[in-house]
């Protein structure tokens, strides 16, 4: 393939990836955000510098951080040293959380719709009024239709979503659906089936690193993506990507694979460790379980045959199996998270997590570590036990799953055609969600609860999202902005932005666990709540309604009464307390450190001590899995050739950048310019274009089965002739995020609502599109 002899100069891709700033488009911008900050100050009764403790709420990373206020305005966002995790620095998007409170673009009231669904009128109410509104409408759905779980409830991560979920303990649903589905439920399924938990990376002390996918470059900043740069002279860095991306740019080597061949890649690695007696023979004796399976299993795959899927050369595939032996334990398939990529996902996952323990590199220095914490205590609340509840609409027997898989695979007898196998109860399947919710099958939902998540934007085929939404007879969306879900709801809530809220606090798991919290950093600016403060007004209003609880027992009641006594009488101070009684002077630390935790060292070889126990059926790292065949899986990972290109057509594959947070952050000005570009570009190859029509700049229109939009054209030899990228989070439909209002191009608007039936997640990568200049 001729992009494997692409040399990348890496001076002129990194200015390509700058972009061009176009500083004056967003000049406006910047100063209403400065006049909003100065009013605020000039009304604040704060005076005087003072700096506070908190944690950014940007990213799942949720760095600790200082903020430097002066008379009552935020100045700054500071790292905070003894956070180890962020190695002392806030990303650009960290950094420009201080600009978040004053964002012109802000929900500063309660609304409820007045106009048509999407047609974005709306009356400024009190929270009363919103809150009688809501209450009214959620009894009116549980007697229409004698069921509590007739109301969904949607969330995103975050340390307010536990209060979200007591709201939906006090409504009584079954049906919540949150974004590991979107995510990287099958990654943690893929990896939980060998190890019982997905693990971290100790990049820190890996001396070689493969990398499949997860842009570490442009996507989170973690402390993996800062290692990583850090690092990159003593260790040796190989990236696998169908598209140059930055991650490219730091790799020793980067090779532009076939999508959807990655495991081919992997058992092909397995293989040469097998079959050259590479693998640690020690370890994989006494730690693991299926070893004689396993080397049975992938006797045929053989570099060669490997390199025909994934058009890797051979000889590079047999380097990597070395080279990775031999820096074992010291040596890492990246586990990082990354939506799933096609509809074997799950397979994958297992295969790179098996490729980590034949060589030891597991719980070992510079291996594969298990994820520990460090347990706080909770308050034990006795929710409703309710009559009028049924199980979720995306649980048990649904005979439409077989419909959500791509063509190729439905053949396949390791696939589950009924139900997901491996559903979580507390997550649920978007896409299958949504397909039961549109069937009315089993039962009708028709109100809907959203928090901090942004379907319209997040889930595959818009068109889908809308007419389900379409669908509701009540949507109450609390958020900080007017997400398109917002914008296409019934009522929307205010949350108070991160930085004038308390938090609890919350134990960061990983290879070394920290605790954080946030307090207020400022005064709340407009009229907005907290998710808590939410939660606990709805229960208390709640409970003055004897309708509501007709078939709840009476005790129900007082232990509703003392949950709110809990949360409204109490400060958010004393809840951390008891949250960290386990720990002596843990309290005084985290005021005064901004962050709680015991050794900031790896400790190392805890799974590895005798009489420890995985939490995998046969205690042992399962090489060969036994749950899986029960539930009528393959208990090894099978690989399953992707689906060609069909002529014409082009494999659309999706991503991130740095400055973005899933769908967040596009919004934000500051970001726009240091992204560069205010807008997403179709990136497609020169030989693609040049068959297409297209010149770089050129507008294309890009068609899948579900929909099209139109985007600007980058041509680019950064991506492979058969594959074409554009970035997330743009063509948005809510005419409140004025800067990214249909800017751009929507992936969610092209691409295929497929799902991997093993753990439910969207497959992103099994859209197949049309490209025409428009
Ligand atoms: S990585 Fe950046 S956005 Fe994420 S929590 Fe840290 S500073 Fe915030």
């Amino acid at each position: 393939m001729s992009l494997l002899k692409t040399k990348l100069n890496r001076r002129k891709f990194l200015a390509y990836s700058g972009g061009t700033l176009a500083a004056g488009a967003m000049a406006s911008k910047f100063s209403t955000i400065k006049a909003v900050a100065s009013e605020h100050g000039k009304q604040s009764k704060e005076s005087g510098s003072k700096t506070v403790p908190s944690a950014c709420a940007i990213c799942v990373n949720k760095c600790s951080l200082f903020a430097d206020v002066k008379d009552g305005v935020i100045h700054k966002l500071n790292p905070n040293h003894n956070f180890f995790k962020s190695r002392s620095m806030l990303c650009a998007r960290g950094n420009v959380g201080a600009k978040v409170p004053y964002s012109p673009d802000r929900l500063k009231k309660p609304l409820i719709r007045t106009g048509k669904r999407g047609e974005g009128k709306w009356k400024e109410v009190s929270w009363d009024e919103a809150y009688d509104y809501i209450i009214e409408n959620v009894i009116k759905l549980i007697n229409k239709y004698d069921n509590r779980s007739s109301i969904a409830f949607a969330s995103t991560e975050g340390l307010q979503e536990e209060f979200f979920r007591h709201l939906t303990s006090v409504v009584g649903s079954t049906n919540s659906v949150r974004h590991p589905t979107l995510c990287l439920a099958s990654n943690i399924q893929g990896y939980s089936s060998v190890y019982g938990t997905l693990p971290d990376a100790d990049i820190a002390n890996a001396k070689f690193v493969v990398m499949a996918g997860s842009n570490r470059a442009e996507a989170f900043i973690t402390p993996d993506t800062i290692d990583l740069a850090k690092k990159h002279k003593e260790q040796t860095f190989v990236y696998l990507d169908p598209r140059a991306t930055k991650s490219a740019a730091i790799a020793d080597k980067w090779f532009p694979i076939k999508p959807g061949t990655d495991m081919a890649v992997v058992l092909a690695m397995i293989n040469v460790i097998i079959s050259e007696e590479l693998y640690d023979k020690e370890f994989v004796n006494k730690y693991t379980h299926g070893f004689d399976q396993l080397k049975e299993h992938v006797k045929e795959n053989t570099p060669e045959w490997a390199e025909k899927e994934s058009e890797i050369p051979a000889d590079e595939i047999r380097w990597m199996a070395r080279k990775f032996a031999e820096n074992a334990p010291a040596s890492v398939w990246y586990p990082g998270r990354r939506s799933s990529f096609t509809a074997n996902d799950v397979y994958y996952r297992r295969a790179c997590a098996i490729l980590n323990a034949i060589v030891g590199a597991w719980d070992r220095k510079g291996g594969l570590i298990p994820k520990s914490g460090i347990s706080l205590k909770s308050h034990e609340f006795i929710f409703p036990l309710f009559g009028r509840v049924k199980s979720r609409i995306d649980g048990g027997k649904v005979s439409f799953a077989a419909d959500v898989l791509p063509e190729y695979i439905k053949s396949n007898k390791g696939m589950p055609k009924d139900e997901v196998a491996y559903l979580s109860e507390a997550d649920g399947s978007w896409v299958l969600f949504r397909d039961a919710i549109l069937k009315q099958k089993p039962y009708p939902v028709k109100g809907m609860f959203v928090y901090k998540q942004n379907p319209v934007e997040s889930v595959p085929n818009r068109s889908k999202t809308l007419e389900m939404l379409k669908s509701m007879e009540f949507i109450c969306t609390i958020d900080i902005q007017m997400s398109d879900t917002a914008w296409y709801s019934d009522v929307v809530l205010p949350e108070s932005t991160y930085l004038e809220r308390w938090d609890p606090a919350h134990s960061l798991g990983g290879v070394a666990p920290v605790v954080i919290f946030r307090k207020p950093v400022i005064d709340p600016l407009f009229d907005t709540k907290s998710m808590k403060d939410i939660t606990v007004d709805l229960t208390e209003r709640f409970l003055k309604k004897d309708e509501y609880w007709v078939d709840a027992w009476e005790e129900d009641k007082a232990y509703m009464r003392d949950y709110v006594k809990t949360f409204k009488g109490v400060p958010m101070s004393h809840i951390i307390k008891h949250q960290l009684s386990d720990y002596p002077g843990a309290y005084k630390m985290l005021m005064e450190k901004g962050c709680f935790y015991k050794t900031d060292k790896i400790p190392y070889g805890k799974t590895l001590k005798e009489g420890a126990r995985l939490k995998t059926k046969t205690g042992k790292i399962e090489l060969a899995s036994v749950r899986y065949p029960e539930a009528g899986l393959y208990a090894l990972p099978v690989y399953q050739k992707p689906s060609e290109a069909p002529q014409g057509k082009y494999r659309f594959v999706v991503g991130r950048h740095a400055q973005f947070t899933q769908a967040n952050t596009q919004n934000v000005p500051y970001l726009l310019e240091a992204y560069g570009h205010y807008t997403n570009m179709l990136w497609i190859h020169p030989k693609s274009a040049l068959k297409q029509g297209l010149n770089d700049g050129d507008y294309a229109i890009v068609k899948s089965s579900v929909g099209e939009q139109k985007v600007k054209v980058h041509v680019t030899e950064y991506t492979r002739p058969d594959t074409v990228f554009y970035l997330h989070g743009f063509g948005r439909l809510s005419k409140w995020l004025t800067n990214v209002y249909k800017v751009g191009a929507s992936d969610a608007e092209i691409l295929e609502d497929y799902a991997e039936t093993i753990s439910g997640n969207a497959l992103l990568h099994e859209t197949f599109v049309e490209i025409k200049k428009a």
